[in-house]
């Protein structure tokens, strides 16, 4: 499996493009927020000649989501979410606009996944784990053959996610990070939904908000 890196909003949110050899991928946290940024994803997905199959939320916070809309227009795939995230969904062009984005349409998930879940594309499979504690209805997507992991708000090098937005909860979080994170083995890359990936054993080692 291979994963491209794009970094798209004034958040700064890490969009992941996901892929194998059979060309199908899937999209994770598109973020792109206006039509150039979208280009910019459009293009690396025409240029290799990928095929997006699904593509998907970590949580529901207005800057993971922006640039649904893009997506759902031009490839017509399914939005697959955490269904603790739907009541997000009817804030968020509200949101949007007090962060000065203009979301004009809000995209609907067409199907729910959950913990223990799998999502499958080409030849490749990730496991949902469900880690709410930064939002409701947050999920992580494990890749345990490729030893990787993408984590959204849930945990960051050096940090973990904010507590103070609503349905955030230090307690919940700190068990999501130590029962659901830090029980992978330390070698496991995690994708982070801002700012630089980190490793599982750097983490557990050097984390100073949440220590194993
Ligand atoms: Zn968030």
């Amino acid at each position: 499996m291979t994963i491209k890196n794009f970094v798209f909003n004034p958040f700064q949110v890490n969009t992941y493009v996901l892929y194998d050899t059979t060309k199908e991928c899937i999209i994770i946290d598109p973020a792109c927020s206006n039509a150039e940024e979208f280009e910019i994803l459009k293009n690396f997905i025409s240029e290799n000649g990928l095929k997006p199959v699904s593509f998907y939320n970590t949580h529901s916070h207005i800057d993971h989501l922006a640039g649904n809309a893009y997506i759902k227009d031009n490839y017509n795939i399914n939005l697959c979410i955490h269904k603790a995230g739907l009541p997000f969904l009817e804030f968020a062009s509200a949101q949007a606009a007090s962060l000065g984005f203009t979301l004009e349409k809000v995209i609907q998930p067409d199907f729910f996944i959950e913990d223990g879940d799998t999502v499958n594309f080409g030849n490749a499979s990730l496991k949902v784990i469900y880690t709410p504690g930064h939002a409701d209805g947050s999920v992580c997507f494990y890749a345990a053959e490729d030893a990787f992991i993408i984590v959204g708000d849930v945990l960051f090098q050096g940090s973990i996610g904010r507590t103070d937005l609503p349905t955030g909860h230090f307690e919940l979080l700190e068990r999501s990070i130590k029962e659901k994170l830090y029980t992978l083995p330390d070698n496991v890359v995690v994708y982070t939904g801002h700012g630089p990936s980190t490793t599982i054993g750097n983490e557990k080692r050097h984390n100073p908000f949440v220590k194993a």
